[in-house]
C-alpha cells in the first residue's frame, strides 16, 4: 500500500477504495488489495486492481470493465448467443474487446476460421493478456488477429466480409461513445455478408434505459431483425445488462450450436429461451 497511488483510488481506514462514479448519481466502491498495473494510454487511464469482492478487475478511467469472477457472465453471453443464430460462422469480427475474453470464448468453435480483434487501445490487450488471465486466458488462438485501431475507422470501407460482427465496447463516453452512433451500425450491416448479424452491448435498463432503448430502435431501422436479451453482471450498475442483436435474415438460436465444455452462465435451455425478456424491459422497448 506505499506503492504509487492511482487516480480513481484514495484511501480510507488504511484499506485501499476504488471508487466508480457513475453518471446517473451512482457510485460504487470497491475494496481494493492490491495495484497490479496502472497507466495512462493515449486514450484512458488503465488499471488492474485486486479487488477482495471480485478477485482481478480491468478498470478504465476509473469504471470496472470486466473482473475474474463475474467477466465470463458477459463473455459468454456476448460470445455464445450470436454464434448459436448464424448457421456458419466462419468470419469474426471483435471491435472492443481488448480483455480478449469474448475472443476467448469464439475460439471454442473449431469451425471459426478467423476472428479480426479491433481494439482502440493496446495497453488493454497487454495488461489484461499479462495480469488478468482469469479472463483472457492469455489468449495465443492463431486465429484471433489483433488490429490496434478505431473500430469505426476499421468498418468504413469493409463490405460484406464476416458472418458475425460483436461490439464489446465500454460505455459510451470517452472512446467507445462512436460505437453507439447509428452510421456505425449501418457500417456494420455493410460490413457483414448477406446472412451476416451484429451483437453490442447496450447498458443498463434501469440506470441507462433511454441508450437501450435508443440503441435498439437504431439497430431494427437498419437490419431485418433485431431483438434484445440479458445477462445478470453483477459489477454492472444495477447488475442487469442488455444485448441488442441484429441481423439480415433470422434471429433465432439454436441451442444445438453451442460449443464449449467449460461453460459457467450460458447453457442450452438458456440459449433457447435468451429473448425471453421481464415485462419492464419490454415495457422500454
Ligand atoms: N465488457 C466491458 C463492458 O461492458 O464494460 C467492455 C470490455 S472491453 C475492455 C471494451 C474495450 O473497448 C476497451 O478495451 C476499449 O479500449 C475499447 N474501445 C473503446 N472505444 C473503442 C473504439 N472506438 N474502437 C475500438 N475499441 C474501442
Amino acid at each position: 500500500m506505499d506503492k504509487i497511488r492511482p487516480i480513481y483510488l484514495s484511501e480510507k481506514n488504511g484499506d485501499l477504495w476504488l471508487t466508480e462514479d457513475e453518471r446517473e448519481n451512482l457510485k460504487i466502491d470497491y475494496r481494493i488489495k492490491d495495484i497490479i498495473y496502472a497507466e495512462q494510454s493515449a486514450f484512458q487511464y488503465v488499471m488492474i486492481l485486486d479487488s477482495y469482492a471480485f478477485g482481478r478487475m480491468l478498470a478504465l478511467d476509473g469504471i470496472v470493465q470486466t473482473t475474474s469472477i463475474d467477466g465470463h457472465i458477459y463473455n459468454e453471453m456476448i460470445s455464445h448467443v450470436p454464434l448459436c443464430i448464424h448457421p456458419h460462422p466462419r468470419q469474426i469480427l471483435i471491435i472492443g474487446g481488448g480483455d480478449c475474453g469474448a475472443a476467448k470464448e469464439i475460439c471454442k468453435y473449431d469451425h471459426v476460421e478467423r476472428i479480426d480483434l479491433v481494439e482502440i487501445d493496446k495497453l488493454v490487450v497487454e495488461a489484461c493478456q499479462n495480469h488478468l488471465p482469469e479472463v483472457s486466458g492469455r489468449l495465443s488462438d492463431p486465429r484471433v488477429h489483433f488490429i490496434f485501431e478505431d473500430g469505426v475507422d476499421f468498418v468504413k470501407n469493409k463490405a460484406q466480409e464476416y458472418d458475425v460482427i460483436i461490439v464489446d465496447s465500454s460505455d459510451p463516453i470517452g472512446p467507445a461513445e462512436v460505437l453507439f452512433e447509428k452510421s456505425f451500425y449501418q457500417s456494420l450491416f455493410k460490413a457483414l455478408k448477406d446472412d451476416g448479424l451484429m451483437v453490442c452491448q447496450s447498458q443498463s435498463p434501469i440506470f441507462h434505459a433511454e441508450i437501450m432503448r435508443q440503441t435498439h430502435q437504431r439497430i431494427s431501422s437498419i437490419f431485418a431483425k433485431a431483438a434484445l436479451y440479458m445477462a445478470v453482471v453483477p459489477t454492472y450498475p444495477g447488475g442487469f445488462w442488455s444485448f441488442t442483436v441484429g441481423s439480415k435474415q433470422h434471429i433465432t438460436p439454436d441451442p444445438a450450436r453451442l460449443r464449449g465444455q467449460d461453460l459457467l452462465y450460458v447453457n442450452k435451455p438458456l440459449i433457447k429461451s435468451c429473448f425471453d425478456l421481464p415485462q419492464f424491459v419490454l415495457n422500454l422497448l
